[in-house]
């Protein structure tokens, strides 16, 4: 059984065990070196954590609820479900819990001008709307085939006020976006923060986003205790980047018995070479400024990786998954498209609530977890985000069906 008395990571140098670290180029590490001290400042300073926690009770809508949701566990029958409410967050995902973060920071910087890079758009949105809040000029970087699959939220970050920038490289789609965002940050370090939207990329921001979104696990502890008197049996959360996942998992790694199971997408099927379950059967590499469970070929080219859902669409995840994967305390599934998108409607007519094409892996992993549960079990299940701009996605794919 796993026991830790401590858990303390990453190291000095930034890794979970081999993973994660800085491989980045030369001119990027003073930047990073800079947040990292203003990180570890901020993280003692009592008036920053005043100012963070105002941001997000007054113009975030925090504490999301952790709901009972009966009719749900009345259908599998057995253990009883929570679903931790992150899609009641303003913007409609957990992204802007660690966006607020990292604006406050970039204003101690002295930086006036933001980047970021997105896929699905949520990410995007969730920086134009912080700048736009704050008053800072915003670039988002967005692949070409992304901004044709989610006009909506493009149309939304620029009302926000921001730039969207189309990248034409590649399969234009999150990690070239990504791949430019760093192009520009080189050029432009001195008066650019880069807000990276996931528990990725070269140390220290695997860390700090996790800190960030560690609000969602803190939040959870308080609430099962006051509802149930006692910590949960079972955590689920999808996993693309692994911020969600990171977030309500982190304040539960010391507390053994809580079992915490990240769910991937297994897109068309993990046979069919067209997923993007990096931790079920990728294999160390490094990508983006970090070491990862990745999915590459054998000359360690990094592989062309499908999702419905455009915020699970990343051949990688995150060092500290790749750790805590090695170390047996989390435990990694996937599930396909087909899956998700039935647990979607589940969710929707049973619950009245349409969670966004992520979560719904998450949700889906309950028809294998929910039978093998007892009456008496707790198992929380966090709802990263609303589905409305997943509505485009699953009319057609019912279109198809019905067809
Ligand atoms: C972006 C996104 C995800 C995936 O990102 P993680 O970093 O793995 O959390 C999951 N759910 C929603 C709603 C998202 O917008």
């Amino acid at each position: 059984m796993f026991n830790i008395i401590e858990y303390d990571q990453p190291d000095r140098n930034g890794k979970f065990g081999i993973y994660g670290g800085r491989y980045v180029p030369e001119i990027l590490v003073p930047a990073l070196r800079e947040l990292e001290e203003l990180y570890s400042e901020v993280k003692k300073d009592p008036k920053f954590r005043v100012e963070f926690q105002n941001l997000q009770q007054k113009y975030n809508c925090r504490p999301t609820p952790l709901s009972y949701a009966e009719r749900l566990s009345k259908h599998f029958g057995t253990g009883k479900i929570y679903l931790k409410r992150e899609d009641l967050n303003h913007t409609g995902a957990h992204k802007i819990n660690n966006v607020l973060g990292q604006v406050l920071m970039a204003q101690k910087l002295g930086k006036t001008r933001i980047i970021a890079e997105t896929g699905a758009g949520q990410h995007g949105v969730a920086v134009a709307t912080a700048c736009a809040k704050f008053g800072l000029k915003c670039v988002v970087y967005m692949g070409e085939v992304d901004i044709a699959r989610q006009a909506p939220n493009v149309f939304r970050t620029k009302l926000l006020g921001a730039e969207v920038v189309p990248v034409v490289s590649g399969s234009r789609t999150l990690k070239d976006a990504t791949n430019e965002a760093i192009r520009d940050w080189v050029t432009n370090v001195k008066d650019t923060h880069y807000i990276i939207g996931s528990v990725v990329g070269p140390h220290p921001y695997p860390m700090i986003v996790r800190d960030f979104q560690s609000v969602i696990g803190v939040e959870t502890k308080e609430q099962i205790i006051k509802e149930e008197g006692r910590l949960p049996d079972v955590i689920v959360a999808c996993v693309g980047g692994g911020s969600n996942a990171m977030g309500i998992f982190h304040p539960f790694i010391n507390d053994e018995g809580v079992r915490l199971i990240g769910v991937e997408a297994a897109g068309l099927g993990l046979a069919s070479g067209k997923h993007c379950a990096s931790l079920t059967l990728g294999r160390a590499g490094i990508f983006q400024g970090m070491m990862s469970y990745l999915l590459q070929d054998d000359d360690g080219q990094v592989s062309e990786v499908h999702s419905i859902s455009a915020g699970l669409d990343y051949p990688g995840s995150g060092p500290e998954h790749s750790y805590l994967k090695d170390i047996d305390r989390c435990e990694y599934f996937s599930v396909t498209d087909e899956q998700a998108l039935e647990a979607t409607s589940l969710l929707a007519r049973l619950e009245g609530i349409i969670p966004a094409l992520e979560t719904a892996h998450a949700l889906a992993y309950l028809n294998f977890l929910m039978p093998t549960t007892t009456k008496d079990q707790i198992v929380v299940v966090n709802v990263s985000g609303r589905g409305d701009k997943d509505l485009g996605t699953i009319v057609e794919y019912l279109r198809d069906l019905s067809t």
